[in-house]
């Protein structure tokens, strides 16, 4: 191929922003974390480190950090420690928050300086066993130990796993997924990441949830959503969830990451995909994504992994060509 490069959707053309979606989203990357935690390949620390350094220069507002589970359990994050350490000098200017398991969990992410921290739980009760090992009630004592534990005014962001299906126990009740929402709230917690851990979610039910959820008080502004892209749907679904007022939106740079403890999970909405959407929608975001794209590319390269975005995919070759004719 020869002649122009058009890498952005303006190349194409532009529309106004349609009035049903929000003027900006806020892009939540979980690459550094969600991604890497699934991912076979360990990334050494200044791998890890340069990484969420290239996101947050790429103009993502929020990049969750790491997550100081058990190591024996999740390997690929032993390094919690030494991440976190490694980042202290832009953690009190940059949102960096750290994934928590436990009261033990929170101490070792205060002790190395987190500023905001991130908790999950599941909606159903199969999932709760399998990935925190403890039932529905068990997950809430967890959790109400874990905030009774952080200092005064620490931001929490609170996680829900399977609020569309789960691989044992088949459809979860809307309903289900709404007392839970609001007993995170209620605790305090800044938002609540709405996850579709195994990707079964359609725009139908994501609507169903979201009304649901707004019907019982809960505002959109609190909600945040995470598709995973297991069967196609996650920009489908995020689309959707947009049009209800959602205006938080989690994905990992490249696609990285799925879920272990799930096994058809594979793949959370990439950035570039959802990015290059929001820039043909005209919905703002802040994010350059040829940045984003240069730096999974680069971390593809580096892990010996294939581009799963398509965007980037679509892209990456383009982009590496222009950065080379403009150095030479
Ligand atoms: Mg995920």
């Amino acid at each position: 191929m020869s002649g122009q490069h058009f890498t952005e959707p303006a190349d194409y053309g532009t529309t106004p922003r349609d009035p049903s979606m929000p003027e900006f989203v806020t892009v939540y990357e979980v690459g550094a974390r969600d991604g890497l935690q699934n991912e076979s390949t360990l990334v050494p620390v200044d791998v890890k480190v340069e990484f969420i350094r290239r996101l947050l220069a790429a103009g993502l507002p929020a990049v969750e950090a790491t997550s100081f589970v058990h190591p024996l359990r999740v390997p690929q994050l032993a390094d919690a420690d030494e991440v976190a350490t490694a980042l202290s000098d832009i953690l009190p200017t940059h949102r960096l928050p750290m994934l928590v398991p436990n009261v033990r969990g929170l101490e070792r992410a205060l002790d190395a300086g987190a500023r905001e921290i991130a908790v999950f739980l599941s909606a159903t009760e199969s999932f709760a066993k399998e990935n925190l090992g403890t039932d529905l009630a068990g997950q809430r004592v967890m959790t109400e130990q874990v905030i009774a534990a952080l200092p005064a005014a620490m931001s929490v962001r609170g996680y829900v796993s399977m609020c569309w299906g789960d691989p044992w126990e088949g459809a979860v009740a809307p309903a289900v997924v709404v007392e839970l929402v609001r007993y995170m709230l209620d605790l305090g917690m800044r938002e609540v990441s709405l996850g579709d851990t195994i990707g079964v979610a359609s725009p139908t039910r994501v609507e169903e949830l979201l009304t649901m959820l707004g019907g019982a008080g809960v505002p959109m502004s609190a909600l945040a959503v995470h598709f995973h892209d297991t069967y196609g749907q996650a920009l489908a679904n995020t689309v959707a969830a947009l049009r209800c007022g959602v205006s938080i939106v989690d994905s990992s740079a490249g696609g990285l990451g799925g879920c272990p403890f799930a096994r058809s999970a594979t793949g959370n909405l990439a950035t570039e995909d959802l990015v290059w959407m929001l820039d043909g929608m005209g919905v703002r975001t802040g994010v350059d994504v040829h940045e984003v794209i240069r730096t999974s590319a680069w971390l593809s390269a580096v892990m010996k992994r294939p581009l799963v975005s398509r965007t980037a995919t679509a892209l990456a070759a383009a982009i590496a060509e222009d950065d080379d004719r403009r150095e030479h």
